[in-house]
């Protein structure tokens, strides 16, 4: 009991991984290569606050390992570990292999509460925290990218910093940045989007049609907020949505533009929640949520949110994990007992690295593709990506899309080790 309720990411990315290592028979020698991370980078580093107080931050890059160029987003957040950005930091080299980009895995964070914060403590903390890592950051070795309380406005002064310290403009060394400083059409909307296409094809597997299918989702961030207006424009019925103030719930499906507004353009809404919106049946809570009656569940927000404590509740035929691990392996084995669908995090979440890709791509050749060039690679890559773990979860293990996607992943990754040998 006390394992699932505190298991930490790290330790959950490590179960997984031996899992998998154990139904493939992989080589010992290359798993345990995978188990730690190749680099640990940790900082303190002092702010002055707006009132003249001196704060002292902690901030964190990982480099999961080092194949390919590193590539992961950067998470301000005041409970971010050091075990938590290790864990994220091994999804996203999963995540990069499932869909065949030519990046190894990373990820920052900084302890910090946003909510606390004014806009220009948020610039300084970035600005200086780009400082630290001035010689880690790099277009052609480690590239952050926006996650949670993170956006193009953080990217926008990562940019600067690292480019005035260069003395040229680095458009290559972070993506996600705004559209007028090089970053990429549909980079806003890339993990939104790529979860529809995962879910798109998960319906069309089940024989489930979308118009209609109702839907649940955990967290009306980046992620939730485009995941739920793209389906919604497709048909489905987006009948709950929470974020980490609560809950709302109408069984006749929200207006999830209108919803949208409320949310992100009303100068009144502060804290940029979902609650107090009127046009709804009940309140509910998180909770509540993952119990309901829907076709689809899709947690958005953050990890080990579905354990083994609530799982038995979920009534879902579908969980899409918009989220980096919002489900722990005890979970796991429930839902799989119980015949959930559960499209993991490392292929659900995918588009949104795979959209930085092309911004990298583009800002490196200093040449721009339109909104629809980026969209349709998206949808391409994503649907190839999940056709390739559905077949192999059907052969080999038994609709398991967790271990059919560590599985593809893993068979590259140790392709990747073992062409690059180990130095000297
Ligand atoms: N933070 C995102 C993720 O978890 C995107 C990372 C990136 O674009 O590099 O996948």
């Amino acid at each position: 009991m006390e394992e699932e309720i505190n298991i930490d990411p790290w330790r959950m990315a490590i179960k997984q991984l031996d899992k998998v290592g154990k139904i493939l028979n992989i080589d010992e020698n290359i798993l345990k290569r995978l188990r730690y991370p190749v680099r640990i980078i940790e900082t303190n580093f002092p702010v002055v606050m707006d009132d003249g107080r001196v704060e002292i931050f902690t901030g964190f890059r990982v480099h999961h390992n080092e194949n390919l160029p590193n590539k992961g987003g950067i998470r301000y957040s005041p409970d971010v570990t050091k075990e938590e950005v290790m864990a994220l930091a091994f999804w996203m080299t999963f995540k990069c292999a499932i869909v065949g980009l030519p990046y190894s895995g990373a990820k920052g964070g900084v302890i910090c509460n946003p909510r606390e914060l004014s806009v220009k403590e948020l610039e300084k903390i970035t600005r200086r925290y780009t400082h630290q890592m001035i010689n880690v950051f790099n277009p052609r070795s480690d590239i952050p990218a926006p996650d949670i309380n993170t956006s193009a406005r953080e990217m926008a002064w990562i940019y600067d910093t690292y480019s005035m310290w260069g003395g040229h403009s680095a458009l290559g060394v972070v993506t996600g940045k705004p559209v007028e400083l090089g970053g990429s059409l549909g980079r806003a909307s890339a993990t939104g989007r790529g979860v529809f296409f995962i879910t798109r094809q998960a319906l069309q597997k089940l024989g489930i049609p979308m118009e209609g299918v109702t839907i649940a989702v955990q967290g009306f961030g980046n992620v939730g907020s485009w995941f739920a207006r793209i389906i919604a424009e497709h048909g489905a019925k987006v009948v709950a949505v929470s974020d980490w103030k609560g809950g709302i719930y109408n069984e006749n499906g929200f207006d999830v533009e209108d919803l949208y507004k409320y949310v992100f353009e009303n100068p009144e809404n502060e804290n940029k929640s979902v609650t107090g919106y009127t046009k709804i049946t009940k309140e509910i809570t998180n909770e509540e949520l993952f119990g309901l009656e829907v076709d689809i569940l899709a947690p958005c927000a953050i990890e080990s949110v579905i354990t083994k404590y609530n799982a038995e509740n979920v009534k879902a035929k579908i969980i899409a994990e918009g989220a980096n691990g919002p489900t722990t392996p005890g979970a796991d084995e429930i839902l799989m007992k119980n015949n959930v669908l559960v499209l993991p995090d490392i292929l659900a979440n995918a588009g949104g690295v795979t959209v930085s890709y092309f911004e990298w791509v583009q800002g490196n050749d200093a040449l721009f593709w339109t909104e629809e060039e980026v969209n349709s690679k998206l949808e391409e890559i994503m649907t190839r990506a999940f056709d390739s773990v559905f077949e192999y979860a059907d052969e080999c293990c038994t609709q398991d899309m967790r271990t059919a996607a560590y599985a593809i992943a893993l068979e590259r990754l140790v392709k990747q080790y073992e062409l690059r040998g180990i130095y000297p």
